[in-house]
């Protein structure tokens, strides 16, 4: 388990769990405590429907997938 700090709304311990979607990967932080969440893409905060466009998205900007 990543230990990538603690929540900046309480202190709460986090809780991270990291997802590959076709344009990378995504990880989501929880905290333990309050319950807030967010998410990291590429190493920066994005939102939840960031991450949705990232899974849904087809092959739109991926041609080369079209086999
Ligand atoms: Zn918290």
């Amino acid at each position: 388990m990543m230990s990538s700090g603690c929540c900046a709304s309480c202190g709460g311990p986090l809780v991270t769990i990291s997802i590959n979607v076709g344009a990378g990967q995504r990880v989501m932080c929880s905290c333990a405590r309050c319950d807030t969440r967010w998410w990291h893409s590429e190493g920066r905060v994005t939102t939840l429907a960031g991450v949705i466009g990232d899974l849904g998205d087809p092959v739109g900007q991926r041609p080369y997938r079209r086999a």
